[in-house]
């Protein structure tokens, strides 16, 4: 297989573009509406956009698409601006929608001027009903025949407060009778008298989504506005409106919006899930939002690169998870210091042990030579994961079982000899012996043994929490699944184990560490650890154990 990676189709146009000389440098913006935090999807068009402007030149604006007050805060926007840096993308411009509503009413004024926008009192069921069908064309009322001179006097009064919400519509005056039901008269600006996040109580009337995207796109020269696909029929209604207007002509691409397995992506849905309870917040480590992933452990790199692998389409189609855990376990891999943390202690006595302050050697990280290695008080009593142990194992259980030997990582070879049980016939504690010439590095015993298992020493461990994470739905494809999206809920994707033992170098874990515990998977701090709480969340497993469960 060839290494280079052929171009997407949005990269072929913009080659041609500059080849041709149509532009010298492109510019293309990501515009979120404020109204939810980032996720997934959202990465992909991040990567897109920004990524375009740093391979062929020119820059990536940032804009915040505020032309609705209700739903828009700013909490909202300093997390988008968090995200889009934490991705590791540099926006030249930070702009707002809301700061061209002056220049929009501008432009709405010259549409009338040109008697191509009028004032409609009908309301919203009748303008659907005048509007028609797809194979029925669309009928004017009389407002449609007001004069220019009304129209502008009209307009004027809807801005200054005049009339109830509702009450009256700007409409582009376009084709009632084209077969796009977006050309049929479509309504520029609505009442609506309420507080914006930014403008405060300046406008009570706002620009619609389509006479408020393109025209900001014109205002910023934006060359390349990529969109994705629901926006195809807005296209022509786009190009109109820069025509009539004759501002800068930006050009509209669509691409395919990325939906990921098991879980939801819309906003909408997302906004559900923290305000119904689901999850405990934006950012809970179950959910596809950026700043989740973040918590939860995920690397810009492996999110980047996850979006490089899947590329850009023009078909909507589900991309499978496990493709991203698989970019965030090589990331992961390659950067993740090597720790050892028991979840499920099981204690373990070394009766022949008798030595004080021993240490051993254990490496911080394989893949990389200069990690170094990091050393671990060995001891007589020590924890090993009650998994490991087997009273009566089958065959091939290479882990420890009586008259059973296996290695402690980084350090001594050890027997098991007898199993302490409790009244219930649980087992509390195994005696072991050690066999000294065998200890890692120095290994002199010629045993081989085919089980290696993590450990901590019982006295010095410290006490940590683990947040195990499933998948939060179900189903693979939860949007496409019959009834509500909430009854796919997976009840089991958060495990907490309240009580594991790490190893005390942990104590000085930061947030932006990342870890591999052995045998159990990758982790780092969360958020809500504090002081002597530790908190540590699974990023993800070390293999993929999903697709062999459920294959
Ligand atoms: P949602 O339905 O989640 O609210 P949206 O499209 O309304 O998404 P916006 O804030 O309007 O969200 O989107 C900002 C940009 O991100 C837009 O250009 C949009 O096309 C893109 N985008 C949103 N969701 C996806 C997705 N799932 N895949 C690719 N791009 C997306
Ligand atoms: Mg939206």
């Amino acid at each position: 297989m060839s290494e280079e990676k052929s171009l997407n189709f949005i990269e072929e146009i913009v080659e041609q573009d500059l080849a041709s000389g149509k532009y010298k440098n492109i510019i293309t913006r990501f515009p979120p509406e404020p109204n939810g935090y980032l996720h997934m999807g959202h990465a992909t068009s991040i990567c897109l956009n920004f990524g375009l402007t740093k391979k062929y030149g020119g820059y990536t604006n940032l804009r915040f698409d505020d032309t609705n007050p209700v739903t828009e805060e700013t909490e909202y926007v300093e997390s988008i601006k968090e995200d889009v840096k934490w991705l590791g993308f540099e926006w030249k411009h930070e702009l707002y929608a809301s700061d061209y509503f002056e220049q929009l009413y501008a432009f709405a004024v010259k549409l009338i001027k040109k008697g191509l926008a009028y004032v409609d009192d009908s309301t919203s069921e009748e303008i659907a009903e005048q509007k028609g069908t797809p194979t029925q064309p669309g009928r004017r009322n009389q407002y449609a025949e007001r004069s220019i001179d009304t129209n502008l006097e009209l307009f004027v009064q809807m801005r200054e407060g005049k009339y109830a919400d509702g009450s009256k519509v700007l409409r582009a005056k376009i084709d009632m009778a084209s077969s796009n039901m977006l050309m049929r008269d479509p309504i520029l600006y609505r009442i609506k008298h309420a507080h914006h996040h930014r403008t405060g109580d300046n406008w009570c009337i706002y620009p619609m989504y389509d006479f408020a995207h393109g025209q900001s796109d014109s205002i910023e020269n934006i060359t390349h506005s990529i969109c994705t696909l629901e926006f195809i029929p807005h296209r022509e209604l786009y190009n109109w409106l820069i025509k009539e207007l004759d501002i800068y002509p930006s050009h509209q691409y669509e691409f395919a919006r990325r939906n990921l397995t098991y879980t939801v992506m819309s906003k909408r849905k997302l906004l559900q899930l923290v305000n119904e309870g689901f999850v405990d917040g934006w950012d809970d480590p179950r959910m596809p939002t950026i700043s989740a992933m973040r918590r939860r452990g995920f690397t810009p790199a492996s999110i980047r690169e996850f979006c490089d692998k899947i590329g850009v389409a023009k078909r909507e189609n589900l991309v499978d998870v496990g493709l991203l855990e698989f970019c965030v376990r090589e990331d992961l891999n390659k950067i993740a210091l090597r720790r050892m943390v028991v979840l499920d202690p099981l204690k373990i006595v070394i009766t022949n042990y008798d030595k004080e302050g021993e240490v051993v050697l254990s490496e911080n990280n394989p893949e990389d030579a200069n990690s170094g290695s990091r050393e671990i008080l060995f001891g007589k009593e020590l924890f090993i994961e009650r998994e490991d142990f087997m009273e009566n194992p089958p065959k091939k259980f290479f882990r420890l079982a009586p008259g059973q030997m296996v290695r402690l990582k980084s350090a001594y070879i050890i027997k098991c000899d007898e199993v302490v049980k409790d009244e219930q016939d649980n087992v509390i504690e195994l005696k072991c012996t050690y066999i000294p010439e065998s200890k890692s590095g120095s290994d002199t015993s010629g045993i081989h043994v085919k089980g290696t298992l993590h450990w901590v020493n019982a006295t010095t461990a410290i006490p940590v929490q683990i947040n195990l994470y499933d998948r939060l739905f179900t189903v693979e494809d939860v949007d496409g699944a019959e009834g509500e999206f909430k009854d796919y809920i997976n009840k089991n994707s958060l495990q907490v184990i309240a009580n594991a033992y790490a190893e005390p170098d942990l104590r000085n874990a930061n947030m932006q560490d990342r870890f591999q515990f052995l045998r159990k998977g990758y982790f780092c701090l969360d958020k809500n650890s504090a002081g002597e709480k530790l908190i540590f969340n699974r990023t993800v497993t070390l293999k993929d154990t999903w697709a062999k469960a459920n294959k």
